[in-house]
């Protein structure tokens, strides 16, 4: 009896043990994946620009080229490396959030005025489209660490502009409740369909790839902000209609 009892004993330890294996295992093979994608993601982001560099810059040293074409080839040049700017600054981003190599360093924080800020700041980008922006703020003190709020708001911001046809409008509102405040950014853009809504916080999601190389985008502005706003305790939600437009929320603790 005695003796059953140990083997019992054991074989349930050691059962115990090779689940966590196995467990262990599988997770290292999800990391193991992550990590291609990631290689492969990057890669492809990179590949793209250069290859329109490579393409138009050996044009133009080689054609005689009317002007109005060399000034077009220059610009789509300078475009692409924008382009490539950009992937590098969101990747540095993501990976020192993602590294916590910058302490979340939260001070007392007027969002009304960091999002006033946001809005003054993208002016040139949305009255260049033509686009309205309505405010619905009031003053409002969290404690946040304000160059992360800020990214967020001209992540989301930048969206609301890039993806909403011109004369059309974003409105930015401010709603409290007991604990907490809900920043709502919403535009009147070409909306996201129902199948996407959940991936596109994952990096490098793009919704049509083709639309984003025209306006830009590499995928990693809404999982920066994704990343900003759990540090900050907060949530982020999305509701969005096609062809209607979209409305993100954000909710932060209110202190
Ligand atoms: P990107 O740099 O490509 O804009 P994001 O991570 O910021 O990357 O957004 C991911 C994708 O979500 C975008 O490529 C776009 O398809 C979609 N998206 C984000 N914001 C909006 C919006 N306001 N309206 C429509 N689509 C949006």
């Amino acid at each position: 009896d005695f003796d059953a009892r140990i083997r019992f004993t054991r074989k349930d330890e050691l059962g115990t043990l090779a689940d966590s294996f196995n467990h262990m295992a599988q997770k290292l093979q999800e990391i193991e994946q992550m990590r291609q994608d990631f290689v492969s993601n990057v890669s492809h982001e990179i590949q793209s620009p250069l290859t329109s560099i490579k393409g138009f810059s050996k044009a133009l040293h080689e054609g005689e080229l009317p002007d109005d074409t060399r000034k077009r080839y220059l610009q789509i040049i300078h475009e692409e490396s924008e382009r490539l700017s950009r992937l590098s600054e969101n990747l540095l981003r993501l990976a020192s959030l993602e590294a916590k190599h910058h302490p979340f360093r939260p001070f007392p924080y007027a969002l009304d005025e960091g999002l006033r800020h946001a809005v003054i700041a993208a002016e040139p980008l949305w009255s260049a489209k033509g686009l309205t922006v309505e405010l619905d703020l009031r003053p409002i003190i969290l404690i946040a660490d304000s160059d992360q709020l800020s990214q967020v708001w001209t992540n989301l911001l930048g969206n609301a502009i890039k993806y909403t046809p011109p004369g059309g409008t974003i409105s930015l509102s401010l709603t409290e409740a007991e604990n907490s405040v809900t920043v709502s950014i919403r535009d009147t853009g070409i909306g996201i369909p129902a199948e996407d809504l959940d991936k596109i916080y994952e990096r490098f999601y793009k919704v049509d790839k083709a639309r984003d190389r025209s306006v830009g985008g590499n995928g990693l502005g809404l999982a920066i902000v994704k990343t900003i706003i759990s540090i900050h305790g907060g949530e982020i939600a999305l509701e969005s209609a096609v062809g209607q437009g979209s409305t993100f929320s954000v909710t932060l603790p209110k202190p």
